[in-house]
């Protein structure tokens, strides 16, 4: 596709310098427009073959003021006139620069034909597609949008998936311990979703490994779907350790009562993309964000956006939190939809806790997940 695209340009350019040789003032001028003042009636769409013998009389005025669009003349034998100034001297700095790739490109008076213009110019920067949830950047084509982006299309261990009891390992995990506290936070819309950082910074551990929190952020619907159901959004808490293999935190979102926690978030929703905004002085602690039952479940999978690389440690809390329904539409109004499809399980283990994991609600059914009866407890009960 590069060279394609940088094609085009030689040929004008080995036409002009034939002109140069040739001595044409035809020549001149077309380089001598992207130097001067005049330059910008220079749009790339406006071809400007004018003919040849009408030239020389126009030394002063680029040739793109010239609306001409009849057919191509094929270049004139160098009409004799000679420019004001030193034009060769101008000529030979503007071809050098383009040569060094450096200098707009200006192709009038090439003697190129506008279809054949048309067909061989380049669209700098028009084919590139933006990854998003629908459309052609689409996450059907993530793969073939970057090079970088191949594991989305080609990756074996992509995320998310559906988690299904039958394929769960129940077992007695390790607890997770998690070190959050009241932080300030800054808050983005980063394009794809809300993203939020701590400030003051918070990590987790697990089986002695310690994971540095580095952002975490939001999906509608969630994207993982447990046991059939899908819940109404998902929170994705990053988290990296000093290699920096990333774990993941997902907290699922379900339908009820109004969250402090992301309300606190959502009263500080920038009205902005990409630009960050850090309240001087609200603060949340996402200790009291996660569900107060702290079983998992646990697979290896991968970011779920481009580049989807994989690696990465998924701890999906299996107990959801409350969002409330107005809650959720502040957040669809921004994005409506950013959840990317389930990928392939290809035969990959999830661990379940088959009891709710330390620092969690005892033996005893949680109020909490009484009122939400929605995933079914891992083991029965
Ligand atoms: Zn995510």
């Amino acid at each position: 596709m590069q060279n394609q695209a940088k094609r085009p340009f030689v040929r004008p350019l080995t036409a002009m310098l034939a002109l140069t040789l040739a001595g044409g003032l035809f020549s001149a001028q077309a380089v001598s427009a992207a130097a001067p003042p005049a330059a910008p009636a220079a749009q790339p769409s406006a071809v400007a073959p004018v003919p040849a013998p009408a030239m020389p009389k126009a030394a002063p005025v680029a040739p793109a003021a010239a609306p001409a669009v009849g057919p191509a003349p094929t270049p004139a034998p160098g009409p004799v006139a000679v420019p004001a100034g030193d034009p060769n001297e101008a000529i030979r700095k503007a071809i050098a620069e383009r040569i060094a790739g450096k200098g707009e490109v200006v192709l009038k008076s090439t003697g190129v034909t506008p279809a054949a213009n048309t067909a061989k110019r380049p669209a700098p920067k028009k084919h590139t597609v933006h990854w998003a949830y629908e459309g052609e950047g689409g996450p059907h084509n993530w793969g073939k949008i970057s090079k970088q982006y191949l594991a989305c299309a080609n990756g074996k261990n992509q995320s998310p998936i559906a988690i299904e009891a039958d394929s769960q390992l129940k077992l007695d995990l390790p607890a997770i311990e998690f070190d959050y506290r009241d932080s300030r936070f800054s808050i983005v819309d980063n394009g794809h979703t809300v993203e939020v950082k701590y400030l003051e910074g918070g990590a987790m551990t697990i089986l002695g490994q310690r994971y540095e929190l580095v952002q975490f952020h939001f999906h509608r619907p969630a994207e993982e779907v447990v046991n059939g159901k899908r819940y109404d959004m998902v929170a994705h808490l990053v988290h990296k350790n000093s290699k920096g293999q990333l774990a993941v935190v997902a907290v699922l979102l379900t339908l009820g009562e109004e969250n402090r926690f992301i309300q606190t978030l959502w009263n500080h929703m920038p009205i902005e993309k990409k630009k960050p905004i850090e309240p001087p002085t609200a603060k949340i602690d996402l200790a009291k964000f996660l569900p107060a039952n702290k079983a998992y479940f646990h697979y290896m999978g991968s970011l779920t956006t481009p580049p989807c690389t994989e690696g990465v440690a998924w701890y999906v809390m299996q107990a959801p939190v409350e969002v409330s329904a107005g809650q959720v539409e502040v957040f669809s109004k921004m994005y409506a939809n950013n959840a990317r499809p389930t990928q392939r399980t290809n035969g990959r283990l999830v661990k379940a806790s088959r009891a709710p994991a330390d620092g969690g609600v005892a033996s005893a059914p949680a109020p909490a997940m009484t009122a939400m009866p929605r995933i079914p407890r891992a083991g029965g009960q």
